[in-house]
């Protein structure tokens, strides 16, 4: 171990010095508005890359249009050994009048950091540019292992992490995603889907219904027997560190005009699902029901589209990266134990492709896409202090012993 202090200690001072540079980052990233749609990232790549000229890893910024870029900083092109990914849009303010403080403007009070994307998720992309930094001060040979992305287009779905990857800048053995995950190793994460619902039947003058076929109707009887039926099978289903899958009806819409009988509606439900259901299952789950309330029976057809798919993803807790950030944890003298991740993430393009996957980061979900958002400023050191710790492990793969 190096003389004096060890790696550790040195790692922890090193964040600590910089406690001050970390808050002034962290004020200049929430300065710089990046709300999503529209989803301009320039004015937040700028700053991340500034900063990035000073921690002598090589980082550039790209993205699918010039208004949003991504930035990823690596020594090496090909294949990293550890990959930081979190991002740089935000989502929309929601209610102005509801902000008690300007979103913009990066206030801080008793030791929290106010505005949107201050947890969700500046916090965590501050904090992976300071232990980046850090490493290559103090283990160069750790930081030319290593890779931080911060992408645009997280909050719409993904574009500006799949910008990357389609031009092979992700490779990496292990990913570490910034996510409020109040600092916890989160080793599982729920997925996502939206269906779309429709039913088409045959119209028909309203003052003759029984002539035409209801789509509407039908449909209601059918999103009624998920209700019944599918929801609280649903909510029986168990995960060790994943609350039950879910189901929820979004938007409704059809019809035409109150004196016709309509031909066709639609319905978009939102499913949370766990590891092991996949978008198939869910689907054909769903549209199982539609037969169940005998459809086809009465000259109605039902169909179910997939709008948007997350696959959910599981990292065994023997994973090294999963080791590396708990013993992370312990060094800090925090308490060390998997949790789950119950929002769907950028993880999922990794995660979901047996990359082991966690997700880590300052804040709490709860505490995000809502007013006032804020993060806590210690709690983001914090997360500094266990990036580079953690980093130092899965580089050196030390202390990857199984917990017992
Ligand atoms: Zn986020």
């Amino acid at each position: 171990m190096e003389a004096g202090l060890t790696l550790d200690a040195r790692l922890i001072a090193a964040v600590e010095a910089r406690a001050s540079d970390l808050e002034t980052l962290l004020r200049d990233l929430v300065r710089a508005p990046s709300l999503n749609p529209p989803g301009d990232t320039r004015a937040a790549a700028a700053i991340a890359l500034d900063y990035l000229a000073s921690s002598a890893v090589p980082a550039q910024a790209l993205g699918a249009a010039d208004d949003r870029p991504s930035v990823i900083a690596a020594s090496r092109g090909d294949r990293h050994r550890l990959l930081f990914l979190s991002h740089l849009d935000t989502v929309p303010l929601g209610s102005r009048d509801a902000w008690e403080v300007d979103p913009f403007a990066g206030h801080t009070s008793d030791g929290r950091l106010y505005g949107r994307g201050a947890a969700d998720a500046k916090g965590s992309a501050a904090a992976m540019l300071l232990a980046l930094r850090v490493l290559a001060a103090e283990a160069p040979d750790v930081a030319a292992e290593v890779a931080v992305a911060l992408v645009a287009d997280e909050e719409t779905g993904g574009q500006g992490a799949q910008h990357l990857l389609d031009r092979g800048l992700l490779a990496a053995d292990a990913v570490v995603v910034g996510e409020t995950t109040d600092n916890q190793v989160a080793i599982a994460e729920k997925g996502v889907a939206w269906f779309r619902l429709s039913t088409r039947g045959r119209t028909a003058h309203a003052s003759v219904p029984y002539a035409g076929v209801n789509a509407a109707a039908h449909l209601v009887r059918w999103l009624e027997r998920l209700d019944r039926r599918l929801v609280p099978e649903l909510a029986r289903r168990r995960h060790p560190l994943l609350s039950p899958p879910t189901l929820s009806i979004g938007t409704l819409a059809g019809g035409v005009a109150p004196n016709v009988v309509p031909d066709h509606a639609e319905a978009v439900v939102d499913r949370r699902t766990l590891p092991r259901e996949t978008v198939d299952f869910a689907r054909e789950e769903i549209l199982a029901q539609a037969a169940a309330v005998g459809m086809e029976g009465r000259e109605a057809r039902a169909s179910v589209d997939t709008l948007i798919a997350a696959e959910p993803f599981e990292t065994p807790a023997e994973a090294t990266v999963v080791q590396a950030a708990l013993a992370a944890r312990r060094a800090l003298g925090l308490a060390a134990s998997p949790v789950g991740y119950q929002q769907a993430s950028d993880g999922r393009f990794f995660g979901a492709r047996g990359i082991p996957t966690i997700v880590l980061g300052p804040g709490v979900a709860e505490g995000t896409h809502v007013p006032n958002e804020s993060v806590p400023l210690a709690q983001v050191l914090e997360t500094a202090k266990l990036h580079a710790l953690a980093a130092y492990r899965v580089v050196r793969a030390l202390d990857a012993t199984p917990l017992p």
